[in-house]
């Protein structure tokens, strides 16, 4: 067996770890194999084609629409697809990824639609749609529990395997950066689907883009940790929220690195993402009346 596709678990033989290229790193994601399921496309065309001579794909699952998540499709098109109904737009028609950054009309937009390019990125036909709490039984030993998890994106599902306690996160996906920097993106559900998922028997954890996370209370350290990240982002914006004459916009606070401590080589799009992101924090202070509207903008309440 080639080394980037790992067995996860001994009770059940059937379900393999397939790392992402590069570890993962953006533009690559890890998926998960469970008899002739894949979960996600993204561990890179290469590895798509090698993963395919070793097993059949019949099914493809898909975690949500993010370019990095479902590059590969096109390799599979054979395969029944399946995704959220709220996430199929975007995943049949891929050009709908440049207003869903919000991102029209400037160099992002055309880097996005060069990365589009690159990647080998084609459209395809979503073949079944679906629902929060649905069970796919599969072989004799699987059983796996679709979650729907919005927040990063609408439509954003994770999977939980009964028999092997073994979940699949997507991209909630337990790093230093949780995103929620698309128009379809709400911190409010992102933070209820990373309660929900936190409160699960899970005792493998694989997200998009970290290595498999393993025993319970790893877990739930991990999910506190990410959980910290969000709040910590919050105090960075009420910090700014000073002067009760003074309404703030999010566009005000851009380039001050609120959301991402360092800028990286992808700055423009980070600025963007960046703005997006801190108005979902203004809807959720809002919406928990720690801040107000006042003037366009927003104060402490
Ligand atoms: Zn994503």
């Amino acid at each position: 067996m080639d080394d980037f596709v790992k067995p996860l678990s001994e009770e059940v033989e059937s379900i393999f770890f397939v790392e992402g290229e590069q570890n993962a790193r953006y533009p690559y994601s890890h998926s998960i194999l469970l008899e002739d399921y894949l979960i996600d496309t993204g561990i890179s065309h290469k590895r798509l084609r090698k993963l395919k001579k070793l097993f059949p794909i019949n099914h493809v699952i898909l975690s949500h629409w993010h370019e990095d998540h479902i590059s590969g499709n096109a390799l599979l098109d054979g395969a029944m697809f399946y995704c959220h109904s709220r996430d199929k737009p975007v995943i049949e028609n891929i050009r709908k990824m440049i207003p869903y950054y919000g991102v029209e009309n400037s160099k992002v937009g055309e880097e996005l639609k060069s990365l589009i390019e690159l990647l080998g990125m084609k459209n395809i036909k979503v073949d079944y749609v679906t629902e929060d709490n649905q069970i796919f039984n599969i072989g004799e030993n699987i059983k796996l529990n679709i979650l729907h998890t919005p927040g990063h994106t609408a439509g954003h599902c994770a999977f939980y395997e009964k028999n092997s306690k073994i979940a699949f996160l997507g991209d909630i996906d337990l790093t230093k950066y949780p995103y929620y920097g698309n128009i379809d993106a709400s911190l409010i559900e992102f933070e209820k689907s990373i309660e929900r998922l936190n409160n699960m028997d899970i005792e493998i954890a694989i997200t998009g883009h970290r290595d498999p996370i393993y025993g319970r209370s790893e877990i739930n350290e991990e999910f506190e940790k990410y959980k910290s990240i969000l709040l910590q982002r919050d105090e960075r914006i009420l910090s700014q929220l000073t002067e009760r004459s003074k309404p703030i916009k999010p566009i005000d606070l851009k380039n001050k690195n609120i959301i991402y401590r360092k800028y990286t080589i992808f700055k423009e799009f980070e600025l963007l993402a960046e703005v997006l992101m801190i108005e979902k924090h203004f809807e959720k202070l809002n919406e928990k009346k720690i801040i107000t509207i006042k003037n366009n903008g927003y104060i402490l309440n």
